[in-house]
């Protein structure tokens, strides 16, 4: 401007412009909510008045190329392809404003002075667009690996939080099968039965298949704790229990129904074979004695046979049952299987 002698007016537009306006559209851009909206508002009318000042001013040709270069690529840096199509736009409009309220002139020869201060102008704009850029890059490699090194705890987190869940059903699963369980043999226990019994009764009726129910009463166990002792009197239930579950079945529910009795559920058993399978027991118990220190206890004992369709269809009803047949199997004199309805009167 100083060569070209411009009056006042266009120096007041001048400080209005470099001092004045850059303050007021960052205050401005400091209280709105949308900041980076306002920032790109800022770009674009930047553009429009740097197309205006050095078509209305008439920059030499060089310093305006390097200008519009220079504004291009802050344009490309802060909004893609969107600012490289914006760019030219805003700067022509600016052009084109100062063309039509003062004129056009293009001049192709400029002075050292102008020289000199458009290259320091335009590297000290350049610099510092590129140091904005280089710090913005680094704060996003900042925030990148502070959000890799938070992904990688959470997802330690969510490993260990799976292995927790995972032992807490396993620990749940467990407890559910301790509960089922008789923690002297190992055998179900009458809780499970009441649940299970059920079930496989209903199955029973809708497939039309029979079910054998064995109850078992050790004979003259009381006997066992008296002359051996409580121990042993364990010991003889212990073997007794996994006796009866290394010969039954996958299907067949084994569980310790009382002190010593055990009941037998044998799913799609028809009272026949379930006969068969006591006559069976009672040979292996008779065969058998239980280890107990020095010593062999032998065990007898009586089994109560009851089934369904025959007897009763439901669970109370063959228990019922059951335990009718058990006590004529005792009273016939024990070691002896009988089955719900067989026994005469008076036994
Ligand atoms: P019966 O031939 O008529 O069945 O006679 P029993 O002696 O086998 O029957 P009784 O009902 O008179 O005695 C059962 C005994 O079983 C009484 C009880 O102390 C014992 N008993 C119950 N539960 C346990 C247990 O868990 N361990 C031991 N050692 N004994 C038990
Ligand atoms: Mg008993
Ligand atoms: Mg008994």
């Amino acid at each position: 401007m100083l060569p070209q002698n411009h009056g006042p007016v266009l120096w007041a537009l001048f400080v209005l412009q470099f001092l004045v306006y850059p303050h007021l559209a960052q205050l401005h851009t400091a209280r709105v909510a949308d900041r980076e909206r306002a920032e790109m508002h800022n770009l674009v009318i930047d553009s429009v008045l740097s197309g205006a000042w050095a078509a209305g001013l008439g920059f030499p040709l060089w310093i305006s190329v390097a200008l519009f270069l220079a504004t291009l690529l802050n344009h490309a840096i802060t909004r893609g392809m969107t600012g490289v199509v914006i760019c030219p736009l805003a700067v022509s409009a600016g052009a084109l404003a100062s063309t039509t309220v003062i004129a056009f002139h293009v001049s192709t020869d400029t002075d050292g002075l102008v020289t000199l201060s458009s290259i320091i102008g335009l590297a000290v704009y350049l610099s510092l667009m590129g140091i904005e850029f280089f710090t913005y890059i680094r704060r996003l490699h900042e925030v990148q690996s502070a959000v890799d090194h938070q992904k990688n705890t959470l997802e330690e987190a969510n490993a260990a939080l799976h292995e927790q869940i995972f032992q807490i059903h396993d620990l749940q699963e467990k407890l559910r099968e301790q509960a089922n369980r008789d923690s002297l043999t190992g055998l179900f226990n009458r809780r499970y039965l009441e649940g299970t019994l059920e079930r496989e009764l209903a199955r029973c009726r809708r497939e039309g298949g029979p079910l054998t129910m064995l109850l078992l009463d050790i004979d003259y166990f009381k006997l066992v704790n008296d002359t051996y002792g409580h121990q042993a009197g364990d010991e003889v239930l212990r073997v007794f229990g996994q006796a009866l579950q290394e010969c039954s079945r996958a299907e067949d529910i084994v569980c310790r129904y009382g002190g010593e009795e055990f009941l037998l559920v044998l799913p799609k058993m028809p009272l026949s074979i379930g006969r068969e399978r006591a006559t069976q027991l009672l040979e292996l118990f008779r065969r058998t004695t239980v280890p107990f220190e020095n010593l062999r206890i032998p065990v007898t004992t009586s089994i109560g046979i009851s089934a369904t369709p025959d007897h009763s269809t439901t669970a109370e009803g063959l228990i019922r049952c059951a335990d009718q047949a058990l006590y004529h199997a005792k009273s016939r004199g024990r070691n002896r299987a009988v089955a719900f309805g067989e026994a005469a009167p008076g036994d």
